[in-house]
């Protein structure tokens, strides 16, 4: 199956800020090492902040950071909060299946699509920001090169 392009925007926002250290980055950074459009990125990023997995701070030294929420979160509790009740199907178009009211197969892709979002719940945000995604993340996030933050305090276990 497909995920929305807001889910996917969403998960690499995350897992983007899960290496930010000490930084603070900007929407239009994020955006710029995730390359979207600046009003996609800021679009998620409210929604983000909007669920607790994300505080934006303004002004000088401001910036967005990862909450611990948002470090904690599921990759399958991000994934069905933005893609919403879609279906892998559409069957209530604008051209509806007739079977749509009594379709066997609709609900077995149902299962399929739970089936899915489950076998994503066991795995973090910050988990998906450990090598070799991390460093790559950092990596492209500045000509400079900056310290990884296992490097400084290890990474979490819990
Ligand atoms: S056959 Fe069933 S699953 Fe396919 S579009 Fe029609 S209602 Fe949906």
């Amino acid at each position: 199956m497909r995920l929305l392009r807001s889910t996917d925007l969403a998960l690499r926002v995350l897992m983007r800020l899960a290496v930010a250290g000490e930084s603070r980055p900007t929407t239009r950074q994020v955006a710029e090492v995730i390359d979207v459009p600046y009003t996609h990125a800021a679009k998620v990023v409210a929604e983000l902040q909007h669920m607790g997995l994300l505080a934006a701070r303004r002004g000088r030294g401001g910036g967005l950071v990862l909450t611990e929420a948002g470090r904690k979160a599921s990759i399958g509790a991000v994934v069905r909060a933005f893609e919403g009740h879609s279906e892998v199907v559409e069957c209530d178009g604008s051209a509806p299946c007739p079977l749509r009211f009594d379709c066997r197969l609709r609900g077995a892709l149902r299962g399929a699509q739970e089936a899915f979002y489950a076998s994503l719940d066991p795995f973090t945000i910050e988990e998906m920001a450990v090598a070799p995604t991390g460093p790559m993340l950092l990596g492209i996030s500045s000509a400079a090169p900056q310290p990884w933050p296992s490097q400084r305090s290890g990474p979490k276990t819990s």
